[in-house]
């Protein structure tokens, strides 16, 4: 059975995800190579940028932590519990951040900003990335244990750590402001050696935690985790050349953080929309293997009581007749015994019928056998031949001889053609004032397969009911059951043959039988 995939945490990677995830990283890299020539070209200032796209990110993050948190508690994965709330730390950055940012909100940045408050949270926020996703690929080792084994991963806690966290930096670089090293000398002008020490470090820490997480990829979310490193690779070499803010360099670094966070939560979303499709899909194939199921159940049961209550039917009425021959004040011994040789024979046909049943649903080899068709004709008709005078039908045989011998279930054949005899017999039986003829042909079209057909003079049937008659439970008869043709439409094809039906000539039917020979 194949393993159903339950999100992108464990769906391997490889295929189109792959291709796409080349072609973003390529994109991104082109931004790169556009920008960083002009990387200094000053844009001018537009205060509502900051707010905007701190917003933006925001709402993106959360609802990447969001996602990846329910992916934690499907999997009880310590490890994506951890990467979830380094989405939730980053995003909390981005409030201070805003807030503090000199000329967003206020000249100087609200909360007691200093000259380097929003470019430490930017820093801040700019390692816990890296380092919650190599914490991320070390705790995912530990999570290869068995899943039930493992407690809950603790998401209120680790929720609650990250909100603690992003509150006690902010108020390092706030409060704190002056025991940091200064970035920038004013609002706009960085120190450009502090900014390149800090890249440079950045640069580092971004690559060990690609590195190890390519090393150890294993699903699909590692990829797109490898696209967001990637892109954040890409800010700090847009970075490096940078002397100050609000030049086309500075503007692209944000396009591309907020581009890179955009992808992973398209790919959560998209993988939480397949895992939705997925899962309805398999309801509906489960409820119509139930429900199939039970009209397979009904059919069995109800198939039974129809091939067997016929012969049944037939034992008590032979029974009933004997006794009659011998509790008569004259009795007929010679009627009596016809009578019994009659009961017996229904209750051979009662036997073979149960182990037909038996042999459909145990599905043994072993009860295929070489056999003459024609032969099968001869048994099946003589079987039915009390059913036939009672009902003043005449029988003809036209068989080919010799035939090619056919392999198959001797049984479930003759079940077939006993079905259709009868069936031709009751519609026989409801005409009025016709020769009430049934003619056996059997045929080879080619040394390949057999044909028998068994042609009626009686009612016939409409073109339109041609397929409509083969369907279970369809039936135009008071106490009919509807089953016999599907049942023998499913014999004759479990046997690689076919069976249909069609008009006669003089209005009646014929229903054709097809097999392979052997
Ligand atoms: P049942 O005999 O219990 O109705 P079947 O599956 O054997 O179930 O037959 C389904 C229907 O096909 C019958 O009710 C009848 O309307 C039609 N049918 C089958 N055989 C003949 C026939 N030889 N001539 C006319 N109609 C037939």
């Amino acid at each position: 059975m194949s393993h159903e995939h339950l999100g992108l945490f464990d769906t391997p990677p490889g295929g189109r995800e792959d291709r796409l995830a080349v072609a973003v990283v390529g994109g991104l890299l082109l931004i790169l190579l556009v920008v960083l020539p002009a990387s200094n070209l000053p844009l001018g200032e537009v205060s509502a940028f900051i707010p905007t796209v701190c917003a933006m990110m925001l709402v993106g993050e959360l609802l990447i932590a969001a996602l990846l948190y329910a992916q934690a508690a499907v999997f009880r994965s310590l490890a994506l519990t951890i990467l979830a709330s380094g989405y939730v730390l980053t995003a909390l950055f981005l409030i201070p951040f805003a807030l503090t940012f000199p000329g967003a909100f206020s000249r100087g940045g609200l909360l007691g900003a200093g000259a380097n408050t929003t470019a430490w949270l930017m820093a801040f926020r700019r390692g816990a990335d890296p380092l919650s996703v190599i914490l991320y690929v070390w705790l995912k080792q530990t999570d290869r244990a068995p899943r039930k084994a493992q407690r809950p991963a603790p998401a209120l806690l680790c929720i609650s750590s990250a909100a603690a966290l992003a509150l006690a930096l902010t108020l390092f670089a706030t409060v704190g402001h002056d025991l940091l090293p200064p970035i920038f000398a004013n609002r706009s002008d960085a120190i450009y050696a502090h900014l390149f020490v800090f890249n440079i470090l950045n640069i580092a820490l971004v690559a060990i935690a690609l590195g190890m997480l390519l090393s150890r990829r294993a699903s699909v979310l590692d990829t797109w985790l490898g696209v967001s490193l990637a892109a954040a690779l890409i800010q700090s070499l847009l970075n490096l050349p940078l002397h100050g803010r609000f030049s086309l360099g500075w503007y692209a670094l944000f396009l591309v953080m907020l581009l890179s966070h955009l992808v992973v939560l398209l790919a959560l979303i998209a993988e939480a929309n397949r895992l939705y499709v997925r899962l309805a899909l398999s309801t509906e194939a489960r409820r119509r293997e139930r429900s199939a199921q039970l009209i397979s159940i009904d059919g069995v049961a109800a198939a039974i009581s129809h091939e067997i209550g016929q012969p049944l039917a037939a034992v008590s009425l032979s029974a009933n007749a004997a006794l009659n021959s011998l509790a008569h004040p004259r009795p007929d011994p010679e009627r009596a015994i016809k009578s019994i040789r009659d009961t017996l024979d229904a209750t051979r046909r009662a036997f073979a019928v149960a182990r037909s049943v038996r042999a459909t649903f145990s599905k043994r080899a072993e009860s295929v056998s070489k056999f003459d068709i024609n032969d099968l004709v001869r048994d099946s008709a003589s079987l039915l031949e009390r059913e036939m005078a009672a009902e003043r039908v005449s029988l003809r045989l036209a068989l080919t001889q010799p035939l090619p011998p056919i392999l198959a279930n001797r049984i479930q054949i003759q079940q077939v053609f006993v079905n259709l005899l009868l069936n031709a017999i009751e519609s026989l039986a409801a005409t009025d004032g016709r020769a009430r003829r049934i003619v056996i042909r059997s045929v080879t079209p080619d040394r390949q397969t057999v044909q028998v057909e068994i042609s009626d003079s009686g009612l016939g049937i409409a073109p339109e009911r041609a397929t409509q008659i083969f369907e279970p439970f369809f039936t135009t008869k008071p106490s009919g059951t509807g089953l016999g043709l599907s049942l023998s439409r499913n014999f004759v094809e479990a046997h690689g043959g076919r069976l249909w039906a069609s008009q006669a000539e003089d209005g009646g039917a014929i229903f054709h039988v097809e097999l392979p020979s052997s």
